[in-house]
């Protein structure tokens, strides 16, 4: 791989930071995953409010064609705008379920018609998208999927239930998969409908995670309506077109999160705690820790890069993507419990709390880590894909 960019691909940087330093002032910059900000109520707020900014400077869906209101820019591109906004410590986005996974999935399976319904206002954060996969019983198992819709008329009547769906409180529309076909083998008899979420019948309770925060969602679908024209692909084969949405998603899952600077930010910890009486920097086993941190770290981004580089060349996302999702989230897990370990006894107070060091980002970030090593396939599901698919192991 050519390590050096292009001029374009510098001038796009170029135009990107340009409009970043001209609209994100340091007073609304904030770091990932701190606690204040993620339990925050205005923490959605804000975000839709840096959406539709970004949307208005065009920088949202940047990768999609012209014609549905992207800037048709490369996938390089799309790693140098995600390094900026983490360089800046821009907010999150919203509707990352639309934008990474429902247009691009559109613009695969839907009908123009669909596509010019949906696709504008998934940019502009006009309608929030949740994605209704997993049910209580079927998360990995996900073709078991329970959830029925009969047909009606004009209409499909879903009835059932879906669970850990993020964003629910928030959605307009949910991609949700339905069995359609009960008689058929399980991944032949499911559909993909398009669903709005403020359909009589359809109830959402908020999950509260072991962070305080609820991004999580149970929802609850008795006698919904949902008209035909909502379904995406063919009906009963809607298995195809939820692994078009779930390969998209799994290839956004933090690929270019800058692990290097999370172990950067853990030496300075190492620093400001102290260890029978002296910086933690001090002792030879903790630098050792931290630098083996950072040289995985580094690993994870050259990684990502071979990927992305084949990917450049061509290639559709594979399996690979599941090596560096079962490192990275992984990593992130041992990393920020070493930054618990440091903090000796401070380590176990939470966020809210005076004492709290670095107001309990630590706490609450080893806390949230555990899911990324579930969300998107789990560990144990993505060591099965490396050992069947990559090492051509058995299958059990
Ligand atoms: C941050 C996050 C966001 C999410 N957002 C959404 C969302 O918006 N919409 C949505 O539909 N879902 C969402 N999910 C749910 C997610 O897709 C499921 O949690 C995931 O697929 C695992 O399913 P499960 O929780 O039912 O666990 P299960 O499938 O019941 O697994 C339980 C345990 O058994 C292990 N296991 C299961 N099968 C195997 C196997 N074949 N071999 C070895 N071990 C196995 C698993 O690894 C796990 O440890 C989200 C999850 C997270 C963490």
């Amino acid at each position: 791989m050519d390590f050096n960019y292009s001029p374009e691909d510098e001038e796009f940087r170029r135009e990107l930071r340009h409009w970043l330093e001209a609209n994100l002032p340091e007073s609304e910059r904030i770091e990932p995953l701190d606690p204040i900000f993620e339990e925050s109520e205005e923490s959605w707020e804000t975000r839709v409010e840096w959406h539709r900014e970004m949307h208005a400077g065009k920088w949202v869906g940047i990768t999609w064609p012209k014609e549905y209101g992207g800037r048709g820019a490369t996938l390089l591109q799309q790693v140098i705008f995600e390094e900026e906004l983490q360089r800046f410590c821009a907010p999150n986005l919203v509707n990352s379920v639309g934008t990474l996974m429902v247009g691009p999935t559109l613009m695969r399976w839907g009908t123009e018609e669909q596509r010019q319904r949906y696709i504008p206002k998934i940019l502009s954060a006009d309608e929030i998208w949740c994605q209704g996969y997993s049910e209580p019983n079927f998360g990995s198992d996900l073709a078991s999927l329970q959830t029925r819709a009969t047909e009606e008329g004009d209409y499909f009547v879903v009835n059932g239930g879906k669970v850990w769906t993020s964003d629910a409180r928030h959605a307009d529309l949910c991609i949700l998969l339905v069995r359609t076909d009960p008689g058929a083998p399980k991944h032949k008899g499911i559909s993909y409908l398009v669903v709005d979420m403020h359909s009589p019948g359809v109830t959402v309770r908020p999950l509260v995670q072991i962070t305080g925060a609820s991004g999580f969602n149970q929802v609850f679908f008795e006698d919904v309506k949902v008209p035909k024209k909502n379904l995406i692909g063919e009906k009963n084969r809607g298995w195809e077109v939820a692994m078009t949405t779930l390969m998209f998603e799994r290839t956004g899952i933090g690929l270019h999160r800058d692990y290097i600077q999370s172990a950067r930010d853990l030496a300075r910890l190492a620093r400001m705690v102290t260890r029978d009486g002296r910086p933690a920097w001090e002792d030879e086993s903790v630098r050792q820790r931290i630098a083996q941190f950072a040289c995985e770290g580094a690993a994870i981004k050259y990684l990502a890069l071979r990927h992305l580089s084949r990917r450049l060349k061509g290639a559709q996302p594979s399996s690979e993507g599941s090596v560096t999702k079962l490192f990275a989230s992984e990593m992130m897990v041992r990393m920020f419990s070493f930054a618990i370990e440091l903090q000796g006894p401070y380590g176990q107070i939470v966020h809210d709390t005076r004492y709290a060091i670095d107001r309990g980002k630590w706490s609450y970030r080893m806390l949230s880590a555990r899911s990324l090593t579930i969300g998107g396939g789990t560990s144990e599901v993505q060591r099965n894909i490396i050992g069947e698919r990559i090492l051509g192991l058995p299958r059990s």
